[in-house]
């Protein structure tokens, strides 16, 4: 194969790494994980046939949850790790094989960039972008493991306030599957603001077709872990990314003064 066939890498050297990290050195039990926090495209996929208005919505990142995570991680001395491109690119949250995993139409838009993908070029996206954050993921769990400290693995994301026509109600939801343990508590203490509709898996529920940081790294290590669903137009400004941080910190914070661990 020489260069003219060969298929071009995703990244160059102008693109930066998928994963970043905040607070590594954190001393909490929580893990926070954002699969969706960034809404970046390596330059060789260009703007994916998609105009920058649609490259700003909800169906290219979760919006809001990047400043909520980071003042939590910091609230919280909580270890974070993100990943900072688009889910239009591969979706960190999917199983690779799932064919959301690489959208080809994300609620009514059709994705250009997307459409007829190769199998090549999606192994490319996976092995570039996917693979290197639930890597570092597993390294970090391990690490922990390693040194005998617990990890509670909480996942971080946030929801349109409007799909497909649908209001949704919830301000915040609890996303879990097989955790007995963390998500009620952490659903009692949402209800118990007084000032909060608290989804139950709403709006959406964990599956392992559909959904890959819980089931895999959570549920298959065998680690307390839920995930997080925050409303957008709650967290889409400064001060309500503050307030909601402040929010997550004191619930976590209370929760984690009642785990054994
Ligand atoms: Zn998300």
């Amino acid at each position: 194969m020489n260069d003219a066939t060969a298929p071009a890498l995703l990244r160059t050297g102008e693109d930066v790494p998928p994963v970043r990290e905040f607070n590594a050195t954190g001393r909490s039990p929580y893990l926070l994980t954002c699969d969706h926090y960034g809404r970046l495209l390596p330059r060789a996929l260009g703007d994916l046939g998609l105009p920058e208005s649609e490259l700003v919505r909800h169906i290219a990142w979760d919006i809001g949850i990047a400043g909520v995570a980071e003042a939590l991680s910091k609230h919280l001395d909580a270890h974070l790790i993100v990943q900072r491109y688009s889910r239009l690119v591969i979706d960190c949250n999917r199983p690779p094989q799932v064919a959301s995993s690489i959208p080809q139409i994300s609620e009514a838009t059709t994705i250009p960039g997307n459409e007829g993908i190769s199998h090549e070029a999606a192994a490319i996206r996976r092995r570039e972008v996917f693979d290197p954050y639930h890597r570092r993921i597993d390294e970090i769990i391990d690490a922990r493991a390693g040194a005998g400290r617990p990890t509670v693995l909480v996942s971080l994301h946030s929801f349109t306030p409007v799909y497909a026509g649908i209001a949704r109600p919830w301000h915040i939801g609890t996303l879990y599957h097989r955790d007995t343990r963390l998500p009620p508590q952490l659903l009692r203490l949402l209800r118990a603001e007084g000032d909060l509709v608290v989804g139950d898996n709403e709006p959406y529920a964990v599956s392992d077709e559909t959904d890959y940081t819980i089931p895999v790294h959570g549920e298959a290590r065998g680690l307390m872990n839920t995930g997080i669903e925050i409303r957008q137009d709650l967290i889409s400004d400064p001060a309500g990314e503050k307030a909601w941080a402040e929010r997550l910190a004191r619930i976590l914070g209370e929760i984690e003064a009642t785990l054994a661990m």
